[in-house]
């Protein structure tokens, strides 16, 4: 298949609704962006929905501590450099729109911040204790840095207890560089996931992207390291390219290929469970799935 051609299985159906304008004006009141939308995310009419006290588990991701990373992977398209002050006020400002959208499962993500002393640890921490004061019972996941594998503020995170940590290894071992930058690592990124599954009862969750060259002898590899690790949660998707001067797409990965990856990630090596689909992100539907495969 031409790898400039994306095949019919990816194209997307454009977000709409009252629960979408709902939702989008009150992040605008609080001055917020999500990056559902700052993505353009697929999913977002999806993972929108179901919110408000109901079962689903609506779910958005906010991305904290600015719109420029102090890294730069080849596959991800937020800029790089020229990092900004921290905003003293986002874990209130979060916290409240969360509140008041009355989420029942939200997302925290960042940009890296190696440039602080940090690394914005205490900041994660601080917002993941706000969301929960204000909004007891909603569930919140991060999706943290690697923190350059200090283990003291991962523990940090840890001690905010939210209820579900994540942390990318975006791809198989061999493809770490080109793939991300070359300040992560498997190994780093793996021992991340290990100290948390050790040293807490909060869930473990981590992501891959196929489809930048990984053979599929690497992927069952992958998810044996995860397995050994004691991850609770594994996501595969498809990568896209943001722009020509990002990493190529090496093969678009067939629907077929995601189920059978989930059920050789669910039964093989028994993950909770494995939202496995060309369209999946980390964060695809999260509520609505961890409450279906951990709550129910
Ligand atoms: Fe993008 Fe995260 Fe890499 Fe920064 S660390 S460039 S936000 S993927
Ligand atoms: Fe938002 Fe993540 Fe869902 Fe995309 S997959 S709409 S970023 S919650």
């Amino acid at each position: 298949m031409s790898r400039s051609r994306k095949p019919d299985w990816l194209k997307m159906q454009p977000p709409a609704g009252r629960e979408f304008t709902d939702i989008k004006q009150t992040l605008r009141e609080h001055d917020l962006n999500t990056v559902c939308e700052e993505a353009n995310c697929p999913n977002l009419g999806e993972c929108w929905s179901g919110r408000n006290g109901s079962s689903d588990g609506g779910t958005a991701t906010f991305m904290l501590m600015g719109h420029r990373c102090s890294r730069g992977c080849n596959f991800c398209d937020v800029e790089t450099g020229g990092m900004e002050p921290l905003d003293p006020d986002e874990p209130t400002n979060v916290a409240e729109a969360i509140a008041e959208i009355g989420l029942d499962y939200v997302v925290l993500t960042s940009v890296d911040r190696d440039d602080l002393p940090d690394q914005g640890a205490g900041h994660f921490a601080e917002t993941i204790r706000e969301i929960k004061e204000r909004h007891p019972g909603i569930l919140v996941e991060v999706l943290i840095p690697d923190f350059q594998g200090e283990s003291d503020l991962v523990r940090k995170i840890i001690d905010a207890e939210p209820d579900v940590i994540a942390h990318n290894v975006e791809t198989v071992e061999r493809l770490q560089w080109p793939v991300r930058d070359r300040r992560a690592g498997y190994e780093q990124s793996l021992a991340v996931l290990e100290q948390v599954s050790r040293e807490s009862d909060i869930y473990t969750k981590t992501s891959l992207m196929l489809g930048v060259g990984e053979y599929h002898h690497e992927i069952w590899q992958t998810l044996s390291d995860l397995a050994e690790i004691d991850l609770d949660i594994v996501t595969l998707g498809q990568y896209l390219q943001p722009s020509l001067t990002h990493l190529d797409v090496e093969r678009y990965v067939h629907p077929d290929e995601f189920d059978t990856w989930r059920d050789v990630a669910e039964q093989e090596f028994e993950f909770l469970y494995c939202a496995s689909g060309p369209m999946v992100r980390s964060s695809y539907k999260a509520g609505e799935l961890f409450v279906d495969a951990v709550l129910r």
